[in-house]
């Protein structure tokens, strides 16, 4: 018997290569198959006369063959030229060496021309379109297809599943019925063969609004998890104790995030926080305070980080925050030998160490605590929904801190961060300098190389951020390897250059980001591995290559990693694009310093659509949903989440549903 979760492999018609091709659609089982939705469609049912038929479109015709004559072309090339006409009017169908299509062709029947009409008011051409005979007709699906398999052969594997496999409902009756859904097998069956327009209609809007309600109800049930169980009590905030241990003044904005915070971790219940600043406002230090507090009450707190480099910036800052103090910190990093981490394991058991610092991955699959009071995250980029909900799910209920300077706009935010509180670091520390950022084409290179030899000889330092050559990593460190080594032999032979990127292991990276840090290597040549959290004060310019390949965010946070400290820092752009929108796209980042607005421009010059497709912002794929422009169902479907967790909090009754959103956690998490 087939069943939705069975292996794609034993569907009739796969087998075992097949499965291959499948498996990296990411299609593991006949059910996801089952929700491997069209891309687009063929239309054979909505006609149009050739008189009023629009240009360039596509549009589907049905005539009849008046005539059909061939020419051999010098290339080689027979082209066909078929007279067609139908009630309204003649067109000429031009069909290019596609020998046996036009010899099926007869004069005098009728058939289906599907493709875009060119040409003028008098004469109205149609080349190489679809053509099938007038009979048949319906909506034909089209599947995003690759070398290995076909549209077509998708729909013949996806016509054997509908026929054999039932997908359980997801939606649960009454909510169907208040909001007019069609069952979910219907959906499936309209959405891969439609009966009619309606009918796809009708399973588009089912599909619309169950992938918003699966959505919704995750993140509902994350937001429910709060408020339950009692978190772990933090009696005492120890915040004029830590406040000693720095070197500097706190600001009034990072006081007050984290008297916010204490305000939750005193009340009993577990906090579920978003701390929002833009890059450099100082969040490291709002985490510190809240880890002290937890240590000094007697909680372990861990502190995970996206990369291994910032996990061992923030491991070394807090190091010397606390020394003297008594805590403990461990490190955990794929880099740290396995022998250690088993020590740390145990020790994180026994509760010998207070606080724990490492990768996202690491610790959420791998440590168990003896008294966890705080998980803090930062830098999420990415949707951090995923590892909210495995640990909700582990069964923990810790205090719950989330860090990030990626805005995210609007009512976006506010769904994806929905089941958190928020708090706004909206204060630079003093003292800062301001970057001045300057666009340039790649004449000026030389005069460029002098202005940053300038900065070393006064004991600065600096970054060149190295072309993407292509969305490829071997190519990209290729060529920033190159670049490395011309420079090191060339322009800065005299100078000691460094370079980074993300393939090198993670031993060699930390060792390169020490004498950075260090100070003994003055210019870093870096891939964007630099982007995220970076923190050395002393470095202050910043060249990047190539400044219109990267999206204006990841150029934000790439410029946050300089003016870090109390010198003026200078930002270089280069670029010989001349396009009207690279520019104007390059002119707010030079123009503006807040990232707030630049996400909001970027959002602007982009539209919704492009802002979405970018994977920086982290938001979850959507199959056939889309955040933006199915709003409204998104609200109906969040009120509609809330209703359903009010008489069935833990889902016992809504298993289908319940699997759904494991599986988007599950998504989540692997991004
Ligand atoms: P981000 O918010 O981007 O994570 P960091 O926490 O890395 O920022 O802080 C940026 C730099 O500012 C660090 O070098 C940090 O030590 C320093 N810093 C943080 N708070 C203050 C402050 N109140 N006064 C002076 N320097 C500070
Ligand atoms: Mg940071």
């Amino acid at each position: 018997m087939i069943t939705a979760s069975t292996d794609i492999q034993y569907l009739k018609g796969v087998g075992e290569k097949r499965a291959v091709v499948l498996k990296n659609k990411g299609i593991d089982t006949v059910g996801a198959l089952l929700r491997f939705y069209p891309r687009s469609y063929l239309d054979w049912t909505d006609i149009s006369p050739i008189s009023t038929a629009p240009f360039f479109t596509d549009v589907c015709v049905k005539a009849k063959v008046l005539s059909k004559t061939e020419e051999r072309k010098r290339s080689g090339i027979t082209l066909y030229s078929i007279v067609v006409e139908d009630s309204s009017a003649q067109m000429t169908v031009v069909l290019w060496g596609q020998k046996f299509l036009a010899n099926s062709i007869r004069e005098g029947r009728e058939y289906l021309f599907y493709g875009k009409i060119t040409g003028g008011f008098l004469f109205k051409q149609m080349s190489s379109p679809k053509i099938v005979p007038a009979v048949e007709n319906g909506i034909e699906p089209i599947y995003p297809a690759s070398k290995n398999m076909s549209s077509k052969q998708i729909e013949r594997l996806i016509k054997t599943a509908v026929a054999q496999v039932r997908l359980p409902e997801t939606i649960p009756e009454e909510i169907r019925e208040r909001n007019r859904l069609c069952t979910i097998n219907y959906a499936i069956e309209n959405i891969h063969f439609p009966i009619s327009r309606e009918a796809f209609l009708k399973a588009q809007k089912r599909l619309v609004f169950e992938e918003l309600f699966i959505l919704r109800t995750g993140l509902s049930l994350l937001k429910s998890k709060k408020g339950k169980k009692a978190g772990s009590v933090i009696k005492q905030g120890y915040l004029a104790e830590f406040k000693a241990l720095l070197p500097f003044n706190m600001t009034s904005a990072q006081e007050r995030v984290i008297k916010e915070c204490m305000r939750d971790m005193f009340s009993g219940t577990p906090m579920s926080r978003l701390v929002q600043g833009d890059v450099g406002s100082g969040k490291t230090v709002i985490a510190a305070a809240l880890m002290y507090s937890a240590a000094k009450n007697g909680f372990q707190s861990c502190l995970m980080a996206p990369t291994e480099i910032l996990a061992n910036q923030h491991y070394k800052t807090l190091l010397k925050i606390t020394e003297n103090t008594g805590i403990r910190c461990a490190l955990m990093t794929g880099s740290v030998k396995i022998k250690e981490k088993n020590t740390i394991k145990a020790a994180l058991k026994k509760g010998e160490i207070d606080v724990v610092v490492g990768t996202h991955a690491l610790i959420t699959k791998d440590v168990e605590f003896n008294k966890l009071g705080l998980v803090v995250t930062d830098e999420q980029h990415r949707f951090g929904v995923g590892q909210r909900g495995s640990l909700a799910l582990k069964g923990e209920n810790p205090h719950k801190l989330v860090m990030s300077a990626t805005p995210i706009p609007g009512t976006l935010g506010l769904i994806l961060y929905g089941d958190l509180d928020v708090s706004i670091v909206d204060e630079y520390p003093a003292g800062r300098q301001k970057i001045d950022t300057y666009l340039v084409d790649t004449s000026y290179r030389e005069r460029i190389y002098r202005y940053i030899k300038k900065f070393l000889d006064d004991g600065r330092q600096g970054y060149i951020v190295c072309p993407l050559v292509e969305e490829n990593d071997e190519v990209d460190i290729t060529s920033a390897t190159e670049y490395y080594v011309n420079l090191k032999n060339n322009q800065f032979k005299n100078y000691s250059v460094g370079l980074l990127h993300g393939k090198m292991s993670a031993k060699e990276k930390d060792e390169v980001m020490r004498q950075f840090s260090d100070g003994e290597i003055q210019l870093l040549i870096a891939t964007t591995v630099i982007e995220v959290g970076i923190d050395v004060p002393n470095a202050v310019i910043m060249v990047i290559e190539n400044a219109e390949r990267f999206g204006l965010s990841q150029l934000h946070q790439l410029r946050g990693r300089i003016g870090r400290g109390e010198y003026k820092s200078d930002c270089i752009l280069i670029t010989d694009n001349t396009a009207e929108d690279t520019l104007k796209r390059l002119e707010i980042i030079k123009k503006n310093t807040d990232g707030f607005k630049i996400a909001d421009e970027d959002l602007r010059l982009r539209g919704p659509g492009n802002f979405l497709g970018s994977r920086q912002h982290g938001l979850p794929p959507m199959k056939i949903a889309d955040l933006f422009a199915d709003k409204e169902v998104l609200e109906l479907a969040g009120k509609e989440a809330e209703n359903l967790l009010e008489t069935d909090p833990d889902l016992r009754k809504n298993e289908a549903l319940k699997t759904e959103i494991l599986d988007l956690y599950k998504k989540l998490n692997k991004e």
